[in-house]
């Protein structure tokens, strides 16, 4: 039998560009990271990723805030070699094992009081979006009500009723509220103000006998906003939606599966202002780099039957080894403090950038959750809700059922550099995606990866772990810093524009306000 001939070992770069081209042909269209990123990752360990070009990349993705420890930290590796070699099944459907138990316990001694007090968990299929559409499942049940509050610019997840909920899409009986935000506000206004009017139009909503609206099985929201575009949730805002559920016995749902596990500066959301979910939805960080989700919610709310929620893959015991040391990591090591004291360390320098490029409408952020807003000065402010240029929209927020925001207010408050719009200043400039997308190119070409994220997706979004050091965390805004300049100097050329050169837009320095 002749020997066939084997074709000579292609170079690495040509393994490299194959892969690429062989995942654009045969990978479905949806794809998402992988056309902004086209990285192929072979090592990575800590903030760092190595392709296999042999570039080397500062992660500040990590795996859609999955990653709370980095890359392959030891503990992690450690966690999951000790179920490799210990010989235990590693599918068990929803059997108790000791790794089970373990993780269980170290989530507990995490939770809220009431929670933790007198919680109960339902380990779910693996992706957030199922453990959405359980806690769904389960205020309906309880409840015996349908239909479910949600805010504008939430994202929870693909599936139906996550869909639905989010800021997008709409199916099931959803009814969308008012998120309040600063430099977007539904009511042009920002602040406390902004926050007050939003609480007071949800209360007005659930009491009005004529809104139009029935007694929810429930109420979703995030504490920060994630792929929304990075925006927190005022703390007085939080505890008014908690005092209007509890009240009208609407059990309140946290998602915190972006904002888990120390991201935000607590080691869940909602510990910033205090307030406790009924249920709360956990996926990302809790499985340590690995699927995981379950929900967490209070006794009172279980009245499942035996079955009524089920799913093969919920007993992945590789990803509770990996979570509970996680869990235990971020708890023992004080990580969530230290994510609150760098990531406003972090704030604090981008801000100052800010004030260098009206380009910047905003940074904002919450620990390690942070977003920076690129917008169009060229069209001036006025922009309203599609991001673009124009006159106020007199429907109000999404859905057209808010009050008549085609007056544009001028923000009372003072005008912090790159936060919110000053006096005078007639709203926020129009979003700008190609120029977000021009400064995600110019970091990736100096090894740094970082996301797109808001509404008109013209969010920079970092995502760095928890374990990032000072000097890593200055490399990485060194870089970003070199990548708006390069994006936003006058004359740059910003994809989407066909060769247009971008408006010259550095502030003066030490500017307040755009001019
Ligand atoms: N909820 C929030 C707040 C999220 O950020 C996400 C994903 O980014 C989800 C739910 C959905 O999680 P998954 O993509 O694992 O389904």
């Amino acid at each position: 039998m002749a020997l066939t001939q084997l074709p000579p070992a292609a170079s690495p770069a040509a393994a490299y560009e194959g892969i690429l081209r062989r995942q654009s042909s045969r990978e479905s269209a949806a794809r998402t990271y992988a056309r902004s990123l086209p990285i192929v990752p072979v090592r990575a360990r800590g903030l760092t990723i190595e392709g296999a070009d042999g570039r080397r990349y500062l992660d500040c993705l990590s795996g859609a805030g999955s990653l709370a420890l980095g890359h392959n930290h030891p503990v992690v590796l450690e966690a999951i070699r000790s179920v490799l070699d210990s010989g235990a099944p590693l599918h068990v459907l929803d059997l108790a094992t000791p790794v089970k138990d373990a993780f269980t316990d170290e989530l507990f001694a995490t939770l809220p009081r009431g929670l933790a007090a007198s919680g109960r968990i339902q380990f779910c299929s693996p992706a957030g979006t199922d453990a959405v559409e359980a806690a769904f499942k389960l205020v309906r049940t309880a409840t015996g009500r349908d239909g479910l509050l949600a805010f504008t610019g939430a994202y929870h997840g693909m599936t139906e009723g996550a869909l639905a909920a989010s800021g997008g899409a709409s199916g099931v009986r959803v009814t969308r509220l008012p998120y309040p935000q600063d430099y977007r506000c539904p009511y042009g206004i920002g602040g406390e103000h902004g926050a007050r009017l939003a609480a007071r139009w949800t209360e007005s909503l659930l009491d009005d006998p004529k809104s139009g609206v029935r007694r929810p099985a429930g109420m979703i929201v995030e504490p920060v906003q994630g792929e929304g575009g990075v925006l927190p949730a005022p703390d007085g805002w939080l505890r008014r939606m908690r005092e209007l559920t509890e009240a009208r016995s609407i059990p309140l749902i946290a998602d915190e599966v972006q904002t888990g596990v120390g991201r935000t500066g607590a080691f869940w959301a909602v510990g910033h202002s205090g307030i406790e979910p009924d249920v709360m939805v956990l996926s990302k960080a809790i499985g340590g780099s690995l699927p995981l989700a379950v929900i967490v919610y209070l006794d009172d709310l279980d009245v499942w039957q035996p079955g009524d929620h089920a799913g093969t893959f919920r007993g992945n015991q590789l990803a509770m080894a990996a979570g509970a040391a996680t869990l235990r990591y971020v708890r023992e090591n004080g990580l969530a403090a230290r994510a609150a004291t760098l990531g406003g360390r972090m704030l604090d320098r981008l801000r100052r950038l800010a004030g260098e490029y009206e380009c910047i409408g905003e940074v904002r952020g919450a620990g390690l959750m942070i977003g920076i807003e690129f917008v169009d000065p060229e069209q001036g402010a006025g922009a309203f809700a599609e991001g673009g240029r124009g006159a106020g929209d007199a429907t109000g927020p999404e859905g057209g059922h808010g009050p008549d925001c085609g007056t544009r207010i001028s923000s009372p408050a003072a005008p912090q550099p790159g936060t919110g719009y000053g006096p005078g200043v007639e709203g926020p400039l129009p979003a700008s995606p190609a120029r977000a997308v021009a400064v995600q190119q110019e970091c990736l070409r100096r090894g740094l990866i970082v996301e797109l994220g808001g509404r008109h997706s013209c969010v920079v979004r970092l995502l760095p772990p928890l374990t990032i050091t000072d000097e890593q965390a200055e490399a990485v805004l060194d870089r970003l810093s070199d990548a708006v300049a390069a994006a936003c100097r006058p004359g740059s050329r910003i994809p989407g524009t066909a060769g247009i050169p971008a408006p010259s837009t550095p502030k003066e320095a030490g500017a307040a306000s755009p001019a």
